[in-house]
């Protein structure tokens, strides 16, 4: 539950409110949207109390625990099995496992029985079919955040941005590292991220 997760991996001190938890509160392969992009991710999604949120290729479900936890319900679908399997162990480990639906499966198939919701993250898997699959299934107000990576994926937000508007934002992390005796900075790959209203 929430109060284990904090004493153990937080030396005690309490989960932090905001959002862009650390990446080691996470059961996760290395494959999980790290702290400060997840930040930016969640702002994006802008989650109120009660909202529900599909959360497609959900990873390590990062993004659902952090939805859930401003009070809101998630469906994390994630295509592989043993990522399905951390899911279900960090939900269960922040005490949300009632608040997140863990669907193993390919998007966009997987979404057919689910209704429709508030918002939905894309951190995987984008391409145009999966978009229009979705996009036809959003009510007006809904909120769309897909995050790209490769090139294939950032010149399909470029043209979704031109299509449908919102905002288009790529995000250049470096952390310093060491470089012999000196420091430098390391680059993360660019994050292309795109948030749109229905
Ligand atoms: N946001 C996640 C990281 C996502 S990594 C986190 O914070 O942990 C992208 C994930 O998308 C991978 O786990 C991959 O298995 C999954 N994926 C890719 N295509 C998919 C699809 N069509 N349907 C469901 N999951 C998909």
């Amino acid at each position: 539950n929430l109060v284990a997760v904090a004493v153990e991996a937080r030396g005690g001190q309490g989960i932090p409110r905001s959002s862009g938890l650390s990446d080691d509160l996470f059961a996760h392969d290395g494959q999980i949207t790290k702290r400060p992009v997840r930040a930016l991710a969640l702002s994006a999604l802008a989650p109120r109390p009660g909202e529900r949120l599909w959360d497609i290729g959900a990873g390590s479900g990062s993004i659902s625990v952090e939805w859930a936890l401003c009070g809101g319900t998630a469906s994390a679908i994630e295509a592989r099995e043993d990522r399905a399997a951390n899911i279900r162990s960090n939900a269960t480990a922040f005490g949300l496992a009632h608040r997140i639906t863990v669907i193993t499966g390919s998007a966009p198939e997987a979404l057919a029985g689910l209704e429709a919701p508030d918002a939905v993250f894309i951190g995987g898997g984008l391409d145009i079919e999966m978009f229009d699959a979705i996009w036809s299934r959003l009510v007006p107000g809904a909120r769309l955040v897909a995050h790209a990576v490769t090139l294939e994926t950032e010149a399909l937000l470029g043209e979704l941005h031109q299509r449908h508007g919102g905002e288009l934002m790529r995000v250049e992390i470096a952390h310093a590292a060491p470089l012999g005796r000196y420091r430098s900075w390391e680059a993360s790959r660019p994050v292309v991220q795109w948030s749109a209203v229905r």
